[in-house]
């Protein structure tokens, strides 16, 4: 069998000297050489483990003959923006999981994410027939994946969209949370580009709930809402010494650093260099933040609960960070943050694996064991829920979690008003979030007959 094609990647040398992406992805030949790979199999199963049913099969075939901008045309049908989830979907676990090529070895399965990103880097789709307003006003509150897709699917059927961004950019976490080198922000203002060139409309600095309230835009004379603002609120660990100085939440050092451009002299936001920084955590967000700060220039050590096989992290990310240096210390737990005003330490406890609990992977015991690991900076990535800001002045249901109660349709208790993305989920994907913005907008265009 053909061995899968590989992608280039910057030079070590030259990967911590800057924040620039790390993986260059597939030049036309090798795009082309992974495509005749495909066995363009009759049922495509790859497609099912895609959450919008990418039309992989197809898509793939005309990379085969070269016909990118026809391959951009077939995507676009199910997801208007593979550049993006072709760099950060967590391919391993969906669509590639199902292709037949790699069922016994998964090193094998065709690399559906890189080609969707070379097919979204390079492809240029026909210009948008002109649109005709229909004059129904929409808000969507969140400007992150599902906002973008729904405000997208929308404009597009003549809807006038608006926009509303606490931020003072857009784009949610694909802007302030994924760094630079694994997501560059060029590709996030080309989107919104698009999107302003269809007619949506775009209000930063506006915080719905506060600044202003869905009653207000209902006065306004918008008719229906979506709301997507996303899970950005970080959970702590309730250990000792969580308030002393260099303890920061991952979220917050994402966002001093992607958006506030912490580390550049130029900017008005200081960052203050640490030597040695402990990431806490086993996520995508634990390694972003972890290989963000060795490009900071410190000694960076992951502590994690588990072993490496239950990281919920994607395997390239995991396999990029050793790459860079970055040490792993498994199966430990913090007990304690130690200092007196600030982080002069961290106390953790070792612990064992045991029985698959009810997130599927192994649990884990303490043995009573406690180490010290040298810190001057602890990051904590343990997980994030709703972002509160939106239910300052709206009922609304919602679940022990915070997040809101939605049915099948994605629309929730108050009138008109549908949610998506992670503020209904909680953490979980691109994808998922992009997946339910297409969805309501599919809902809120077939109740006006469009
Ligand atoms: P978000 O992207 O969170 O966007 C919500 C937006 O709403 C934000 O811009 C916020 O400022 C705005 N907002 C909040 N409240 C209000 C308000 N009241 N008024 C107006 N605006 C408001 N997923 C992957 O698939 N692959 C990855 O590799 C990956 N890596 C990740 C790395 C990090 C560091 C993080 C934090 C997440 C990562 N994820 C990844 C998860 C993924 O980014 C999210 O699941 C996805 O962004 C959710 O999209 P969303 O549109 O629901 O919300
Ligand atoms: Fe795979 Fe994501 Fe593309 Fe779907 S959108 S085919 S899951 S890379
Ligand atoms: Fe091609 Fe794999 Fe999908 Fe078959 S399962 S069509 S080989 S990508």
């Amino acid at each position: 069998m053909n061995k899968r094609t590989v992608t280039n990647l910057l030079k070590d040398d030259l990967r911590l000297k800057s924040f620039a992406e790390v993986d260059l992805g597939y030049s036309l030949e090798s795009a082309i050489l992974e495509a005749k790979r495909c066995l363009a199999c009759k049922t495509a199963p790859c497609e099912q483990g895609c959450p919008v049913k990418v039309k992989i099969k197809d898509f793939i075939r005309e990379v085969r003959s070269a016909n990118i901008d026809l391959a951009l045309e077939k995507i676009s049908e199910d997801n208007i923006l593979p550049a993006i989830c072709g760099r950060v979907c967590p391919q391993e676990t969906q669509c590639e999981k199902h292709c037949v090529l790699g069922l016994k070895n998964p090193e094998q399965a065709i690399n559906i994410g890189k080609l969707e990103r070379f097919v979204g880097d390079y492809g240029k789709l026909k210009k948008e027939k002109n649109i005709s307003a229909n004059g129904i006003k929409v808000a969507i509150i969140g400007s992150g994946p599902a906002g973008m897709t729904c405000a997208g699917e929308l404009a597009k059927k003549g809807f006038e969209v608006t926009v509303f961004e606490a931020l003072h950019e857009a784009g949610g976490v694909l802007t302030y949370g994924i760094p630079e080198f694994r997501l560059p922000k060029k590709l996030i203002v080309n989107e919104w580009h698009k999107l302003t060139g269809l007619g949506v409309k775009l209000e930063t600095n506006v915080i719905v709930g506060k600044t202003i309230t869905i009653k207000e835009l209902e006065t306004k004379g918008f008719k229906e809402f979506f709301v997507a603002t996303g899970a950005g609120l970080p959970k702590g660990l309730n250990i000792k010494g969580e308030n002393l100085t260099g303890v920061y939440y991952a979220n917050g050092f994402l966002t001093r650093i992607n958006l506030m451009k912490a580390y550049k002299q130029e900017y008005h936001t200081p960052y203050k260099a640490y030597k040695h920084v402990v990431v806490i955590g086993g996520g995508n967000v634990a390694l972003d933040a972890a290989r963000t700060a060795k490009r900071l220039g410190a000694e960076v050590t992951i502590v994690y609960r588990r072993s490496k096989a239950e990281m919920p992290a994607r395997l390239e990310e995991v396999k990029h960070a050793e790459e860079e240096g970055i040490e792993f210390n498994f199966l430990m737990n913090p007990k304690e943050i130690k200092g007196t005003d600030k982080v002069e330490g961290l106390l953790c406890e070792k612990m064992i694996l045991g029985e698959v609990d009810q997130s599927g992977r192994a649990s884990f015991k303490p043995t009573g064991e406690v180490i010290g690991i040298k810190a001057d900076m602890v990051i904590i990535a343990v997980g994030q829920s709703a972002n509160p800001s939106f239910f300052n002045n709206i009922e609304i249901e919602r679940n022990k979690y915070g997040n809101i109660v939605v049915d099948e349709k994605q629309a929730s208790s108050y009138p008109n008003l549908y949610a998506g993305g992670d503020i209904v989920t909680g953490a979980s994907t691109v994808i998922e979030a992009m997946g339910h913005g297409k969805l309501v907008a599919d809902i809120i265009s077939k109740k006006y007959n469009k």
